[in-house]
Formats: structure tokens, C-alpha cells, sequence
């Protein structure tokens, strides 16, 4: 089967790898090479201790202070509220308790697999020495959040996550260099891990798939055509790549593609492909 990735971003790479595996003839798409979108400049954490939503009623409960902040991780244009309102109006439905404990569940499933993912997926390429499973400590110096704190590390164990309440003594006990801080506790995750270089990691994937026989057209996809049992990708060059399947993984740029094909879009958890 031929199949069109759209995208060289971590997803693109590590759905190459997946459709190598099953025998797929696979060429890569993306006007910047490998690694040029977000994938290159993250924070590089696995994240499969995050099992909260953002959509919770936390996160309107601190919406007012978010929003008044300069430096806060919220800021919404005026004028762009009319047109976010629809969204916001189905973010405030998804804050429903219920949605809440389902929307945990559900993330639970996916990024509880994560980390074993990249496990595999690293070792077979021989790229396991991106990966530093060293833990992960968060910190909070206000006394007040120590219960919530808690409360969150209790559900995480509910999810087989494993997560550690510590004091004070205890935060400073395994990172020193916090005892001239004012902070109050912490929350140890034994298994937390992170990459070393998000951009290194992606290009190393990147060229492992080349190596493998996965070709890289660097060249923005701009038309997605599809029929019952076809489909093929024109470039900005002018160019068409006929293709069997075609994978979308444009990150932030994948919505005008999508918009362009009338059947539905299938949406695979990244976990699942590694
Ligand atoms: C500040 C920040 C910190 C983050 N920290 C973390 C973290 O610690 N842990 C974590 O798990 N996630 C983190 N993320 C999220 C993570 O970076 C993204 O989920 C991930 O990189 C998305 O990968 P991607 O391949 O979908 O998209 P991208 O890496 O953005 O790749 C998309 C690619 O599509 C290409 N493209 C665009 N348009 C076209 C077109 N028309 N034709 C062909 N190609 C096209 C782009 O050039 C790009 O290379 C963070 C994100 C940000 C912004």
C-alpha cells in the first residue's frame, strides 16, 4: 500500500515507522524537513502522568485570575470573542463533572501507554539514549494546594500512575537546590521521563524512517483529493502523489487540509502508532 504522510512532526515520523512495519510503501511530506513545526521545540515530557482534562471546573474557577494576568498562561483578544465563544461554550460543556471523570478515564487509557510506546519504539531504532527516565518533581510553594495536590495524587494511583506526596523536607531531601525557596511540597513521580532534545529525537526517528526506505518530499501538501478507494495529494510544486492512504499529521496546519475531504477523518491516538 502506498501511503502520503502529510507532516514530518513526531507524528508523521513515528506513523512512518508504524506503516513500515506493516510493509507500506511510505513518503513523507513537509516544506521544512523533518522536525520544523512544534516537535522541534517543545518541552520534550513524556506526558503520560497527565490524565486531567483542561476542560474542569478548576480551570474556570481560575479563569478571571488567568485573564488579568499579563503573565498568565490565558489571554483572549476582545474582538476575537465572538468567534471563540461557540468553542468556549462547548469547553464549559465539557467541564461537566461527569464529562470530567470520562474525559480522565479516556486520557488515562491513551497516555498511560505512552511511555512503554516510546520505550519500544526508541529501543528497536537503537535510539534509546534520547529517553532519561529520571522522574519528575512538581513543586508548589502555597500550603493551601497541598490537599489538592493529594486528592490528584490519589486518582492518579486509581489510574496505576504512581505519584508521591512530599513535604517540604522531603522535595528538599531529593532536589537541594530548593531549600533556599519558599517551597511547601511536591509531587514525585517515580516513573516520569523526558527527551533529551524534542528536535534531535524527531530528526533521529525522521532518518531512521529514511533508512528504512520512506522517502521525504520536501514540499507543502496544498489539494487532498479522494474518491471510494483512492485518493492523491497535490503539491505547491505542481506535483501529485497518487497514494492508497493518506495520512494527515499537519499538527496546527491540519484543519484547511481536512476541511477540503467530505469523509469523515478517523483521529488515532499518537500512543497507538508508535
Ligand atoms: C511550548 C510547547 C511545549 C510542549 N511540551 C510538550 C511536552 O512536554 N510533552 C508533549 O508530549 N507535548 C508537548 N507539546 C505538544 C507537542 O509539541 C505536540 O503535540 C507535537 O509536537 C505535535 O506533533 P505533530 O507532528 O502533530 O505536529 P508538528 O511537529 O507541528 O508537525 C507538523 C508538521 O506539518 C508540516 N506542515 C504544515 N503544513 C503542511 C502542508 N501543507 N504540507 C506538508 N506539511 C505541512 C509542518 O511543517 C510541521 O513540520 C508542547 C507544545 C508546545 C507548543
Amino acid at each position: 500500500m502506498r501511503v502520503v504522510i502529510i507532516g514530518a512532526g513526531i507524528i508523521g515520523v513515528t506513523t512512518a515507522h508504524a506503516l513500515l512495519d506493516a510493509g507500506c510503501t511510505v513518503t513523507l511530506v513537509d516544506p521544512g524537513g523533518i522536525a520544523a513545526g512544534a516537535s522541534q521545540g517543545n518541552a520534550g515530557w513524556i506526558a503520560h502522568v497527565d490524565i486531567l482534562p483542561l476542560a474542569s471546573p478548576k480551570a474556570w474557577r481560575n479563569l478571571p485570575r488567568w485573564l488579568m494576568d499579563p503573565l498568565g498562561p490565558l489571554a483572549i483578544r476582545p474582538y476575537y470573542l465572538p468567534k471563540l465563544a461557540p468553542w468556549l461554550l462547548r469547553f464549559l460543556w465539557a467541564s461537566r463533572p461527569q464529562t470530567l471523570a470520562a474525559g480522565t478515564t479516556a486520557l488515562a487509557a491513551l497516555n498511560g501507554q505512552a511511555l512503554r510506546a516510546w520505550e519500544t519504539r526508541l529501543a528497536r531504532l537503537g535510539l534509546s539514549h534520547h529517553l532519561r527516565p529520571r522522574g519528575f518533581l512538581t513543586v508548589w510553594d502555597d500550603p493551601s494546594v497541598t490537599s489538592a495536590m493529594a486528592a490528584l495524587a490519589q486518582l492518579q494511583h486509581r489510574h496505576a500512575i504512581p505519584a508521591q506526596v512530599l513535604d517540604r523536607a522531603g522535595v528538599i531531601e531529593l532536589e537541594p537546590a530548593l531549600a533556599s525557596g519558599s517551597v511547601a511540597g511536591g509531587l514525585w513521580y517515580p516513573t516520569g521521563a523526558h527527551v533529551s532534545d524534542p528536535a534531535d529525537l524527531t530528526r533521529a526517528i525522521g532518518d531512521a524512517a529514511l533508512a528504512r526506505g520512506a522517502r521525504l518530499v520536501q514540499a507543502g501538501a496544498d489539494l487532498l483529493s479522494a474518491g471510494a478507494d483512492w485518493s492523491a495529494v497535490t503539491l505547491n510544486t505542481g506535483e501529485i502523489l497518487p497514494a492508497d492512504r493518506v495520512i494527515l499529521a499537519a499538527g496546527a496546519w491540519s484543519k484547511r487540509l481536512a476541511a477540503q475531504v467530505a469523509m469523515p477523518c478517523r483521529w488515532i491516538p499518537s500512543a497507538a502508532i508508535m
